[in-house]
């Protein structure tokens, strides 16, 4: 088989849609273009079949029922309708919320809100793994803590955090339980109820569907959650987000969670493979890289790598046929250093020189390979030009070496 190029290996950014899914959506744009809530017509009945064997497919699989489903735009809503709805439905309970440092900033920047507005954020913090126990949680917890959002798995690093262990002690405590499945949903196993998970965030194109259409997990039974809404209107979606479905999008959303489902086992035993690859081969051919997070607890398909002497931006410019993602994509703008990467005690020397490589459906073992001889080759076409690796090879121990001010 032939390459074609650019090679996308950024699939935790997003993901290509599956044409599958973009075929189970075009009836939906022209024909079947009825108004899910319109009741008095057979327009009306077709949309809202198809949301309603879409709320099943999702539902399905996390392990949810249909009817705890609510439709929004992704998980940039989902995680502020979740923390922001929670937060003012029990004001009067408590007013304390426990997170992390390296949560997506669709967490942090509503919990950043709400320190604004007088509410007690905990931050928790992770070790070199990247992981957040249970007993961090379990020591953080107090009497007005009305919150646990943590995240299922990271997106720049793919660990996943201790969630069926904080879902009990969030149980044991009686504390509502978020959390951000945005990157694990349709790539790994997720039971809401395995994971005694009280909300919880996904969206449609981290896994195969549209952009634009994401989910909420919102727990009817034992307990049942309540939610300020964000959006007011029609009263859609049990009342917690108004406005008329976007059901093309939706119906996409399903199709993509019904073949994640049919293909999981398949897509993730064969993406681990070539993940294992890329890092096996790569670790063996140049010195001075490491991963980053722990190899064991994390996602099959992804991989951050630091290459230790080499600027980061560099080499993406040195490997530019291969799009992947340096540092976080949505702070990389700035160059500044991966929060995440930093938060996990990873120098700032070794965090700006780092590459994230997000495998997917269509990743192929050629492109594997071809990437694994560019980031070889780039490395060390990097590392040949630059007189720090220079000192390096002549025995220099940087950190014993006195700078220049400027
Ligand atoms: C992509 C992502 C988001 C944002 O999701 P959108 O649907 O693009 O708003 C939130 N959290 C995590 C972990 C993500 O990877």
């Amino acid at each position: 088989m032939s390459l074609t190029f650019p090679i996308y290996l950024d699939h935790n950014a997003t993901t290509p849609m599956d044409p599958r899914v973009l075929e189970a959506m075009m009836p939906y744009f022209c024909e079947k273009f009825g108004n899910a809530s319109s009741r008095n017509h057979a327009f009306g009945w077709a949309a809202e079949d198809a949301v309603s064997t879409a709320r099943g497919q999702v539902a399905s699989l996390i392990g949810a029922d249909a009817k705890e489903i609510i439709w929004t735009s992704g998980s940039t809503e989902s995680n502020n309708l979740a923390i922001k709805g929670v937060a003012e439905m029990y004001k009067e309970k408590g007013k304390h919320i426990i997170t992390a440092v390296h949560e997506h900033k669709a967490v942090i920047d509503p919990c950043k809100r709400l320190a604004k507005e007088g509410y007690d954020i905990t931050w928790l913090e992770p070790d070199h793994t990247g992981i957040i126990t249970a007993d961090q949680v379990r020591e953080a917890v107090r009497e007005d803590t009305i919150l646990v959002t943590i995240m299922w798995a990271n997106n720049e690093i793919g660990t996943l955090n201790e969630i069926h262990e904080i879902g009990k002690i969030c149980k044991e405590k009686s504390i509502l339980f978020h959390t951000d499945a945005t990157q694990a949903v349709g790539k790994i196993p997720v039971s809401v109820q395995d994971a005694g998970v009280d909300l919880l965030s996904a969206s449609a194109h981290k896994m195969y569907g549209p952009k634009g259409v994401g989910c909420l997990y919102v727990r009817r039974r034992r307990p049942r959650v309540r939610l300020t809404p964000i959006i007011d209107g029609g009263g859609h979606e049990r009342g917690m987000r108004s406005g008329t479905l976007n059901v093309t999008g939706i119906v996409g959303f399903g199709a993509a969670a019904a073949l994640c489902q049919q293909e999981m086992d398949k897509d993730s035993a064969r993406l681990e493979q070539l993940r294992d690859r890329l890092e096996k081969s790569i670790l063996s051919q140049l010195d001075g890289a490491a991963i980053n997070g722990t190899p064991e607890k994390r996602l099959p398909q992804t991989s951050n790598i630091s290459f230790a002497w080499v600027e980061g931006e560099s080499l993406m410019m040195a490997i530019k046929e291969i799009a992947v993602s340096s540092g976080s994509a949505c702070t990389s703008a700035s160059l500044e250093p991966s929060y995440v990467l930093k938060s996990m005690g990873v120098g700032d020397e070794l965090a700006h020189s780092s590459l994230r490589f997000g495998l997917g459906r269509i990743t192929t073992e050629e492109e594997i390979d071809y990437t694994i001889e560019k980031v070889v080759a780039g490395v060390n076409k990097l590392r040949e030009l630059s007189p720090l690796y220079e000192m390096v090879q002549e025995g220099v121990d940087l950190s014993t070496v006195q700078w220049a001010e400027h």
